[in-house]
């Protein structure tokens, strides 16, 4: 049974808490598949979903996983947030503490906005549900709860194919797979790489077809127009999906065991072909119901290690 104060990214989190975090996440999944989707492992907490910015799997799922485990779960929006009215996120996260819920998750543009508000905030858990292009740690702990069920992870080759400069998605892949066992191929145009990549000790291909042979899952990321500084990064959606696109002649040349997965929202025709998306390989929903698993696990840990769970 292990605890976790916080949880601001796979930075800070050692390969026996992750191992931790996705065993509890598998006994989750079977609780979602029955009749009676409910435990009574955090009955009396109180979690507060604070979103600045917009989300539908992640905000969804942590509120799926708090009410699957008896918590009392809150849902604030930046619309419907006083920032509206100029309040700082800082007065934001102290008058929601104020109320002392056990659990503040957030989503915010700011990276390491998690960080800056755990030294102000004393007793309440907080969760990185996405800081800026930084850190997106459930998702990436979702992706290897998948895996882990369709095959395992260890060993394997995941390449991580699109808009590496501002996935915060890739940036804990590339965290993870150092720490759990697997390697992580990145495919991208130079413009959308990071500075300094290598650092990661990744493989990094220009060319998709060049970084297929050999690949255990094709990951696919949207374009994060929203994080996006100039519009030259690549010449046309067209020429992108041309390129960079997942089709079903790039599948064919993957092999039959390889998986294809994508953290969402999809953007269908650009960095990936429909058909794609729709096929035996794809394991895009399986994503999205292991994420409530996942979120369970996390939030557990959270609230004092899953002892009951
Ligand atoms: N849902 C993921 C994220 O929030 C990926 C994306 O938005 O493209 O980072």
């Amino acid at each position: 049974m292990i605890a976790l104060r916080h949880l601001f990214g796979i930075a800070e989190l050692d390969a026996e808490q992750i191992r931790y975090l996705l065993q509890l996440g598998a006994s989750f999944v079977g609780l979602s598949r029955r009749s009676i989707r409910k435990a009574p492992t955090l009955r009396g907490k109180t979690i507060i979903n604070l979103f600045f910015e917009s989300s539908t799997r992640t905000r969804t799922s942590f509120e799926i996983a708090g009410k699957r485990l008896s918590a009392d779960v809150i849902n604030i929006s930046s619309s419907t947030s006083a920032t509206k009215k100029g309040e700082s996120l800082l007065d934001t996260a102290l008058t929601l503490a104020a109320m002392r819920p056990h659990v503040l998750v957030i989503r915010h543009a700011l990276p390491g906005c998690c960080h800056f508000l755990a030294e102000h905030l004393r007793e309440t858990s907080i969760v990185n549900a996405g800081d800026g292009a930084h850190e997106h740690p459930t998702q990436a702990l979702t992706d290897l709860l998948t895996l882990q069920e369709h095959g395992g992870f260890v060993g394997k080759t995941i390449t991580i194919v699109g808009d590496i400069a501002h996935s915060r998605v890739a940036r804990s892949h590339l965290l993870a797979a150092r720490k759990m066992g697997y390697r992580v191929r990145l495919v991208a145009p130079k413009t959308l790489l990071p500075r300094r990549v290598e650092q990661f000790g990744c493989e990094v291909y220009h060319d998709f077809d060049e970084a297929i042979p050999g690949s255990d899952v094709l990951y696919m990321l949207r374009i994060q127009t929203e994080r996006l500084t100039s519009n030259c990064s690549f010449p046309s959606l067209r020429e992108y999906h041309e390129a960079y696109g997942l089709n079903g002649r790039r599948l064919a040349a993957a092999g039959e065991q390889c998986l294809v997965m994508h953290p969402g929202p999809m953007n269908r025709g650009v960095e990936i072909a429909s058909d794609v998306a729709d096929s035996a390989a794809s394991r895009i929903l399986d994503q999205v119901e292991h994420g409530v698993a996942m979120r369970m696990a996390v939030l557990t840990a959270l609230c004092g290690g899953g002892e009951e769970a």
